[in-house]
Parts: C-alpha cells; structure tokens; sequence
C-alpha cells in the first residue's frame, strides 16, 4: 500500500538497535533470547503478553527425552517413532539433531530449576505418551515424556524467564509486533506498538527470531490461548516469504466437550481409556497394539468415526467419554492435580467417580514458517529450495523445521522449543559479531507496519472483528476439520475468500493507541485470515492422506507423488486479491551423521 511520510509524522516513532530481536517469549523465544544473550550479544525480547502468560505454560503432559529413567530407551527409538508419527513428511536431519539433544536440553532445564517430578531413587520420572515405543516402534510403550505432575509447561515457563533475567536481555513487554522491516530479501529488523502508552517502536537488528507461537485461533474450537493468532506467520506472509506444509493441523482427542480445554494425554499415559455410547473400549479395534496410546491423528479419527457411526455419547451423540474414574486417587492427585480441577471446573465432573466428555479439539500447527535445524528461515525457490533468508530465524510452534511432518507426537513439542530454541542461539553467536556496526534502514521501513496499522485503525466499515472471526472459524471447523473431502475444501476455499472480502468493510471502534484491544483483536485477525486461507488451500492441494490430513476422496499415502512439502505464498496486503500459490519442497531424506540410520516409509500401524 502506498504510504507516506504523512502516517510516518502522524506516529511517534522511538528507535532501538539490537544485536538480536526476538518476538515472543515463550518457552523457545525465552530459549532462544537467553542463548542469544549468553552469546554476548545484545538482545530484545518483544512480547505481547507477560512472558509467563505464553501459552507454553499450559502445557500440561510434558518433555519427551530418552534418558531411559523409567523403562529402556535409546535416541535411535525416539528418532523412528518421531519419523512414523510425522508419517515420513519429518525431515529426518533435524529430526535426527532433536532427539540426540534432548536429553541434554532437559538435564540444562532440571539445572534451570524446573521441579520434574521425581522417581523414588531421585531421577526424573517419565510417563508413557501416544506414539512413543521401544525397539523402533515394536513396543512396547516407553516411558519417555519427562514431567512435572500436569503443569511442565508452567514450570518449564517460570524457569526460562527466571533464567532469563539473568542474562543482560531487554524485556518489551506487552509490545505487539506488527511487522518485519525487509530490504532486498533481508530482514533488518521489526515495528512494534506499545500497548501500554501508545507509542511505536522501530527495532533495528542484524537477526529477528519469530517464536510466536501457533494460530490455533483460526478454529472455533481450540485447546490454544487466545493469544494463539498466528501473528509470526501473518508478518511473513505479509514480506512475500512461504510457509509449510499448512495443511497439517492437529486435533487433540480429548479437549473438553464443549469448552475445548484440553486434558493431556497424559491422563490417557497413566491409564485412561476412551469408551463408546456402547461402554466399549473402541480403541482396541482401530490400534490393536498401542490402544489408546496410538497417535493422535490415529486416535482422533477412531474417536470421530464413532461419533459418526452412531456411537457418540451424550443426548446427541456427538462425543466419547474418558475414563479415569479406575485410578486410585491418590496417584490422580500425584500425577494429574490440574485436570481433575478442569474436569470439575469446565465439565462438571468428579473424574475419580464419572467418564469425562471429551471430543477431538484442534491443538497445534505442524505448519509454519520453514527453517533448517539453526532455525534460519527458508524461502524455497526453484534453484535452492534450502534458499535462507537472511537476519530472519523461526523457532516453536510458528516454525516448521521439520521435525513434526504430518502429524507432532504428545510431548515432543516442548522439546522442540528448547532444542531449535538453543540451537538458535549457536547459530546466532556463530553469525554476528557483538556490536557489529549496523547499516542505514530504508527510508520506508515503517511504511507497512504503520500503513496496516492506520488503515484498520480508522477502519469504519460496517462489520465487527468479531463477526469476521466468527465467520471465518467457522468455516475452518466446518471444511477443514478432522476428515476432509475435496468437495468440502473447495467450498471452505470460497467461504473464506469471501470472509477475506469482507474484512474491506471491517469495523473497529475504538480509535486510541492506548490498550487498544479492538484494534489489537484486528490485527491478529488480519494475520489469521492470511493463514486461514493457505491452510484451506494447502489442505485442498494435497491429494492424499497423511498424518493429519486424512482426506477421504484419496485415504490412501501417496509417496510416489506426495511425499514433499507444501510451500505456500499469500498476496494480501496493499491492494492485492488474496492470491495463493503452491509449490514444494523435497523432505530431507537423509539423516545429519552417520549414527543414525535413514529410516525407510512403511506403512504406519499402531
Ligand atoms: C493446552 C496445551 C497443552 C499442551 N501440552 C503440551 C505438552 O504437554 N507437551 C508438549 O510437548 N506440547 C504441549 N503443547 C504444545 C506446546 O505447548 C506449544 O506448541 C508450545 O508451548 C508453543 O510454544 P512457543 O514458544 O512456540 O509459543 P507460545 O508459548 O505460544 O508463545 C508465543 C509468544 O509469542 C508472543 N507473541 C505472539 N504474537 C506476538 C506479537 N504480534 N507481538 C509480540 N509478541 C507476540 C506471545 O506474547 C508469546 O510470548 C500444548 C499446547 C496446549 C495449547
């Protein structure tokens, strides 16, 4: 959009420079921030909510890492079962570098101060999690998810901002980041608006590192924070950069029927099973070895195939109960203190007496910004489809590594942001010199962040943000939802072009700099659309079943044609359409060191 020099003057604009800006300060920006300033290196943080109020903190089931504390387990088992989860779609040299460093990483958290629960001999106690097996997957399950009761991602949280403040980094708290600063393909730096005073700030870096999250938001239904907008992937969407593989969304079988508020799986690891309207434990037939430990994805589709052959719960028949009501007491106090407070809270059930309503819930994005295992950003082109984008990294849930393909295993997460978001830091410190001289920044640096950010301000159409997000959540859980047909995601494709349309008429009522939610809400909606749309048409591309993406006109794998990556680009912003377009990038089939054996696709059974 042409701007100006007038939105320029029109905003109070106060300049930073750092060595190193991160936005987000959850568990794999605090990673990254404190690894970043350790280096020497001068660091920002930026962030819209109070760190410790990230969605890292609900995370409840815990860390996966082979330390084999609690039954046998190697890395090279970790590896296999993460590359089957991920339905051979994971890059198995990232994958590979994230399953050798977590044990590491979870030893430098318990040093951090996380309180993992404990094993009575003082190590740290593991739990069995959906997907994670002994002996290259042929079982039986491991115990390998590290945790503290039901609340790791909490302490994870408190340990890494304590951390953190150790280390000489700048805090920006309650700064919303709008947009990237790029020249020539460069990332230079980003804007962001200070929701406490109004004012803007230009933050000129030699690296920004995007650890936003996820956009689970996108869905009327999600396990996710509100915060979960996707607001990482919106601003490089915004600089013309691809994402991946968007089409890879992940339902959680057991959100709380009607709330959404999620009850890990880890209840499921200590014991609990699914039934049907028929007391059957229905998981038997569908994954006779690993039950109601197979994976996600795996579980998910059983649940909703139940429901739909007439065997849900409840007066309409439209969910599953999960019982834990079999486990003593005691252990459910031990080990699962926060979900028999949810079940009571959000369901109103005694969990030590009655089945939990529960129903598969959208949870976490496979997709995102696409980076190498340092965490640089790539932006494929049809030379180099590892081609990286320079001064810009990704890390956690809004970056796609790969290291969870087509479908992410329970607990495999929060190891994630801890390994890529110190590995972040390495290449980081390998990159820039502390107190590099900085160029120029173009004349226009501001000119799309505060362009949007005037434009929506003043936007005095005649729909709410609201109405819009409805609209377009709706239509998420409704075309691209746990099964998928083509029929289906052609409609959803024009539904939300149409939504997309609709956001020309968008209404914001509140005109202030000052704590301005509306205006906040519209942002965040403007970056959800963008990720709504590519994840609908990725999804629609995509002629076959993998993982996540169970499409039922194709519900076979399709290796031969589909074994690649989706990159997806999107036109919207500055007078363009909305224009999507699709291209691919090879998986990486190979592994990072010659310890670690390619492990070849097979069918994938539980
Ligand atoms: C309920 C729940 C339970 C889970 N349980 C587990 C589990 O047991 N094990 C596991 O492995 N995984 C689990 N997951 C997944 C895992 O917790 C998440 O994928 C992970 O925590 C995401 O971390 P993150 O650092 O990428 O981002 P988040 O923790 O989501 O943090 C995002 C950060 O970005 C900032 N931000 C975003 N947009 C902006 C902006 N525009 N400007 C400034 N700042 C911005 C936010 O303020 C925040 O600090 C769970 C997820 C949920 C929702």
């Amino acid at each position: 959009m042409a701007t100006s020099a007038k939105t320029e003057s029109s905003y109070k604009i106060i300049d930073h420079t750092y060595d190193v800006v991160v936005v987000g300060a959850g568990g794999s920006g605090l990673r990254a921030t404190m690894g970043s300033a350790e280096a020497g290196l001068k660091t920002a943080c930026i962030t819209k909510v109070f760190p410790t109020r990230s969605h890292t903190v609900a995370a409840q089931g815990g860390i996966a890492a082979s330390l084999g504390n609690n039954t046998p387990d190697h890395w090279s088992w970790h590896m296999y079962d993460t590359v089957k989860g991920s339905d051979w779609l994971g890059d198995q040299d990232a994958i590979e570098y994230m399953v050798r460093e977590a044990p590491q990483a979870v030893y430098e958290l318990e040093h951090a101060g996380v309180p993992f629960s404990r094993n009575d001999d003082g190590t740290i106690y593991q739990r069995p999690f959906g997907g994670h097996m002994q002996n290259m997957g042929e079982g039986p399950p491991v115990q390998r998810t590290c945790a503290a009761a039901d609340r790791t991602g909490h302490a994870m949280l408190h340990a890494l901002y304590q951390q953190s403040l150790k280390y000489d980094a700048d805090f920006f708290i309650e700064y919303f980041a709008i947009d990237l600063i790029m020249e020539d393909g460069k990332c230079r730096g980003v804007i962001a608006w200070c929701l406490d005073d109004g004012s803007i700030h230009r933050f000129r870096a030699h690296s920004v590192v995007l650890a936003t999250g996820g956009y689970g938001r996108a869905y009327f239904t999600a396990t996710s924070a509100h915060t979960c907008t996707g607001d990482g992937g919106g601003m490089v969407l915004r600089a013309g950069l691809a994402m991946q593989d968007m089409e890879f969304v992940q339902f959680h079988p057991t959100g709380i029927y009607g709330a959404g508020v999620l009850i890990t799986e880890g209840a499921r690891g200590e014991g609990g099973y699914l039934t049907n309207s028929e007391g059957e434990r229905f998981m038997e037939r569908y994954a006779p070895s690993a039950k109601d430990l197979a994976s996600r994805d795996v579980v998910s589709r059983s649940m909703a195939l139940e429901i739909r052959e007439g065997r849900g719960v409840g007066p309409n028949k439209d969910h599953i109960y999960l019982h834990l009501d079999h486990i003593d007491p005691e252990v459910l106090a031990d080990r699962l203190p926060g979900i028999t407070e949810s079940g009571k809270i959000f369901a109103g059930v005694d969990l030590t007496r009655q089945p939990l309503p529960v129903v598969p819930t959208v949870h976490y994005n496979m997709g995102g910004i696409p980076c190498n295992y340092h965490g640089e950003v790539i932006n494929p082109t049809a030379e180099d489809p590892e081609h990286v984008v320079p001064g810009l990294f990704a890390v956690g849930e809004a970056a796609c590594v790969s290291v969870h393909g087509a479908n992410r295993l329970g607990s495999n997460s929060l190891i994630d942001l801890v390994v890529f978001g110190r590995a972040t830091g390495h290449r980081l410190k390998e990159l820039i010199k502390p107190g590099t001289a900085h160029d120029e920044l173009p004349a226009d640096s501001a000119d799309l962040a505060l362009s949007r950010l005037d434009h929506f301000r003043n936007a005095n159409g005649s729909t709410s943000t609201a109405e819009l997000r409805l609209e377009m959540q709706r239509t998420m859980s409704a075309h691209a939802a746990v099964f998928r047909t083509d029929e289906l995601m052609v409609e959803g494709k024009e539904q939300l072009h149409a939504t997309y349309e609709k956001m020309k008429d968008i209404k914001v009522s509140d005109r202030s700099m000052i704590w301005n939610s509306d205006l906040v809400e519209t942002l965040e909606l403007d970056n959800l659309m963008a990720q709504a749309q590519v994840t609908m048409h990725s999804a629609q591309n995509r002629k076959e079943s993998r993982g996540a993406h169970a499409h039922e006109d194709f519900p076979d794998r399709n290796d031969a044609e589909w074994m690649k990556h989706t990159a997806v680009w999107f036109e919207g912003w500055g007078g363009k359409d909305g224009k999507v377009t699709i291209g691919y990038r090879p998986v990486h089939d190979y592994t990072l060191t010659d310890d670690a054996k390619y492990i070849e696709p097979k069918k994938r059974v539980y």
